[in-house]
C-alpha cells in the first residue's frame, strides 16, 4: 500500500534533521507499506528548501514542492494534497514533531479497519500555555454553536485520509482554505486517535494570536451564515422594543404632558444604536471581504520548483 506523508515546512530549519530521524524510525517498523515523503516549501527563507533537497537527492521517495513565497499552510496542505492524489492514503504531519511519527501506525490500523479519515486528538494538551489551551477551547465552542457540522474538539491536521477523501478535498473549488472545516465537511466514516501533543521540538511557532485570532474568523465565516442572519433577530427584537417604548413614551405625553426632559436616555439610544449598526455592518463586511477573494479566482499558491515529483 502507498502512502503519502505530507509535511508542510516553513522555516523549519532547525526541526528537520528531528524529524527526519523519528520519521524513518517509525516507517522502519512498517516494511509491509510504501511510504513517500511530500514536502511542501512554503516559502523557507533559511536552509529549509537545501536541507530538502539533499534528502531529495539521497532518497528518491522524497518529493518537493517549493511555493514561490509564503503562502500559509491552508496553500501549502493543498498544494500537497493535489501533488499526493495518487497515493491510496494521504498522512498529514506538521514538520516540528507536535504531531508525534508515532501516530502512523495506527492511522494506517484505522484505515485498514476501512474509515476514510482518521484524525489524531489532542488528549493531553498540557504542554501548550493555557491562553492557548482556552482560546482553543472557546474557538471549538463557538464553532459548533454556530456551525452546521460540528469539528470534533481538540483535532488538527494531523490525519490520514484515504484517497476519497483527498478527491473530495480537492474538488471543493474555494479560495479561503479553513482545512480541518473541509476535511471535517466532506463526511466518510471517521474516527479518532488520542495522542498527546508534545512540545514543539525545535524553532518557533509561526503564528501569533492576531493571526489566530483572525484565522479563527475564516474558520467561522466559511462554515456558517449564522452571524449574518443574526442580524435579522436582532432588528426585529429592537424594533419591537423601540415599538413598546414609543407607545409609553406617547401615553406619557397625553397624560402628563412634555417637560423637555431624556437628554441621557436619548445619548445611550444613540450611542447603543450606532454601535449596533457598526457592529453589524462589521459582519456584513467580514462575509464581503470573503467574496471578494473568493470572485477573484486566483490560484491557491504558485509553484516555484518541484523536485522528484
Ligand atoms: N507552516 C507552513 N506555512 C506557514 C506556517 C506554518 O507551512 O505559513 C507549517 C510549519 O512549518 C509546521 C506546520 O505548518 O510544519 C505547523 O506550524 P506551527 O508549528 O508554527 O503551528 P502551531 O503548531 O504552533 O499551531
Ligand atoms: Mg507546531
Amino acid at each position: 500500500m502507498k502512502t503519502a506523508l505530507l509535511i508542510p515546512v516553513y522555516n523549519e530549519a532547525e526541526t528537520l534533521p528531528f524529524l527526519w530521524e523519528e520519521t524513518q524510525a517509525v516507517l522502519c517498523g512498517l516494511p509491509e507499506h510504501t511510504f513517500e515523503y511530500i514536502f511542501v516549501n512554503d516559502g523557507s527563507t533559511d536552509s529549509t528548501l537545501l536541507q530538502l533537497k539533499s534528502l531529495a537527492q539521497e532518497h528518491k521517495n522524497v518529493k518537493i514542492i517549493s511555493l514561490s513565497r509564503n503562502f500559509g499552510k491552508e496553500a501549502a496542505l493543498s498544494a500537497g494534497l493535489a501533488e499526493a492524489a495518487g497515493a491510496e492514503a494521504v498522512i498529514v504531519l506538521d514538520a516540528d514533531l507536535q504531531d508525534p511519527p508515532e501516530l502512523i501506525p495506527a492511522f494506517l490500523q484505522k484505515y485498514q479497519e476501512g474509515f476514510d479519515i482518521v484524525y489524531g486528538v489532542r488528549a493531553d494538551r498540557t504542554k501548550d500555555s493555557w491562553l492557548k489551551r482556552l482560546t482553543a477551547r472557546g474557538f471549538y465552542k463557538c464553532y459548533n454553536a454556530l456551525a452546521s457540522r460540528p469539528l470534533p474538539e481538540n483535532t488538527g491536521d494531523c490525519r490520514l485520509l484515504s484517497r476519497r477523501a483527498v478527491q473530495a478535498v480537492l474538488s471543493l473549488p474555494e479560495r479561503e482554505r479553513f482545512m480541518k472545516g473541509l476535511f471535517n465537511w466532506v463526511g466518510f466514516r471517521a474516527a479518532g486517535v488520542p495522542f498527546s501533543r508534545q512540545k514543539r521540538r525545535a524553532g518557533k511557532s509561526k503564528w501569533t494570536y492576531w493571526q489566530l485570532w483572525n484565522f479563527a474568523l475564516e474558520g467561522l465565516t466559511a462554515s456558517s451564515t449564522l452571524p449574518l442572519r443574526l442580524w435579522t433577530y436582532c432588528g426585529f427584537a429592537v424594533s419591537g422594543f423601540a415599538f413598546v417604548y414609543a407607545l409609553w413614551v406617547a401615553a406619557k405625553k397625553i397624560l402628563y404632558g412634555n417637560p423637555v426632559s431624556g437628554y441621557a436616555s436619548l445619548m445611550v439610544a444613540v450611542l447603543f444604536f450606532s454601535g449596533v449598526q457598526l457592529i453589524s455592518l462589521g459582519v456584513i463586511g467580514e462575509y464581503l471581504s470573503r467574496v471578494f477573494t473568493e470572485v477573484k479566482q486566483r490560484p491557491l499558491y504558485i509553484i516555484d520548483e518541484k523536485i522528484n515529483c
